[in-house]
């Protein structure tokens, strides 16, 4: 699909461009469902509407192809976009000490796909110092990090680390044992467990002995490090979290060499707003009524997300892409043209 077409206010069809490089014209009776996965992969239109987002992310994981042209289209035929612009981001990108956060990094592919990132371990700043509440949404602290130098943090945790992923009930794919009625991770720690080795010998996960060496590895004041270990440590020890309230179940000692860290920042997912709908999947136009014959779904649509990924329910976003997908095909198959 290359362009929409609109003719006295109603979807005449489409323009497309076939695998011979042709422009074939397809006219519509009941409509034209816009489905072309967002724009995660267009890195000018991302820059333009959430730049904020691409100063926090490291790699970018979302589907090849993905270049915003369904919203680009159905804007250009009058529809209204949503106004707070979000992508769905994972705090699980590892980069060497040394390397930037951003967009040129993200572009490179020289960054470290870190499963473990998601779990609330000690996360720490540029100057070694706890800033946030770790037992959040994905997402969570990476907004944090726009507020931090270097946009990132710095996550740490020690050999018992097995053991502590199983007390900390992750849910969703971050999840690394069975969940409690049996059903299997997407994931498991064993498999990840395979990846660690991999992660150290490129360089985005440091491995030492002591706190110190931890910190000169992670490029980060030694001293400061061995202060918020050891007051962390004390607050596992009270079980209770003095300083920013985490659930005693989700804390966890750093006290077992060899200690691990990682320099952490996002990884893009997808983008999550889009072309505002009604129930019907119907896009609005910038008056707020419907345009007749146009519907959006999956990644193009928006009314949905606001700013952030709420992954405190799983498979939000598939969810409503399928769900919503099927509702519109139900409801085009019985209207009449
Ligand atoms: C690695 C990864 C993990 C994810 N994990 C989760 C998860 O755990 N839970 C969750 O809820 N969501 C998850 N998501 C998000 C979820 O997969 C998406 O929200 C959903 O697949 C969006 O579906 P879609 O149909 O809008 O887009 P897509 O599935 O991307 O499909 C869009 C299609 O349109 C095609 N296209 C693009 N431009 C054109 C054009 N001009 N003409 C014709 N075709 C075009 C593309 O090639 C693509 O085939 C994940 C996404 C990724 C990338």
């Amino acid at each position: 699909m290359v362009k929409l077409e609109r003719k006295g206010g109603r979807m005449a069809g489409c323009i497309a461009r076939n695998s011979e490089g042709k422009y074939v014209r397809y006219n519509t009776r009941k409509g034209v469902v816009v489905a072309t996965g967002g724009y995660s992969q267009n890195y000018p239109m991302m820059e333009a509407l959430q730049p904020w987002n691409l100063r926090i992310i490291g790699r970018n994981c979302s589907m090849p192809g993905v270049r915003g042209d369904g919203i680009r289209a159905c804007l250009w035929v009058g529809a209204k976009m949503d106004e707070t612009h979000s992508m769905m981001m994972f705090d699980r990108c590892a980069l060497r000490p040394d390397q930037k956060v951003g967009v040129e990094t993200a572009k490179s592919g020289d960054n470290g796909f870190f499963w473990m990132g998601s779990q609330p371990w000690l996360k720490v700043n540029a100057d070694g110092h706890r800033f946030f509440n770790e037992s959040g949404t994905y997402e969570g602290i990476l907004h944090a990090d726009e507020y931090q130098k270097g946009h990132c943090h710095y996550t740490i945790f020690d050999s018992n680390w097995p053991r502590y992923v199983q007390q900390f009930k992750q849910h969703g794919c971050s999840r690394l044992y069975p969940f409690e009625n049996g059903v299997a991770p997407n994931i498991p720690w064993q498999t990840v467990e395979k990846t660690l080795p991999g992660l150290i010998e490129k360089g985005f996960l440091i491995k030492a002995d002591t706190i110190g060496d931890l910190a000169k590895g992670l490029k980060l004041p030694p001293e400061e490090l061995k202060k918020t270990v050891a007051r962390y440590n004390e607050l596992v020890r009270k079980g209770r979290d003095e300083d920013y309230g985490k659930e005693p179940f989700r804390l966890s000692p750093v006290d077992k060499p060899p200690f691990y860290g990682a320099k952490n920042c996002g990884y893009i997912l997808c983008t999550m707003d889009g072309i505002q709908i009604d129930t019907h999947m119907n896009a609005i136009d910038t008056e707020g009524n419907p345009i007749s014959g146009l519907y959006v779904v999956g990644n193009d649509s928006g009314s949905y997300f606001a700013n952030t990924y709420p992954n405190l329910v799983t498979g939000m976003a598939c969810g409503r892409t399928v769900t919503f997908g099927r509702l519109v095909g139900k409801y085009l198959a019985r209207s009449k043209a």
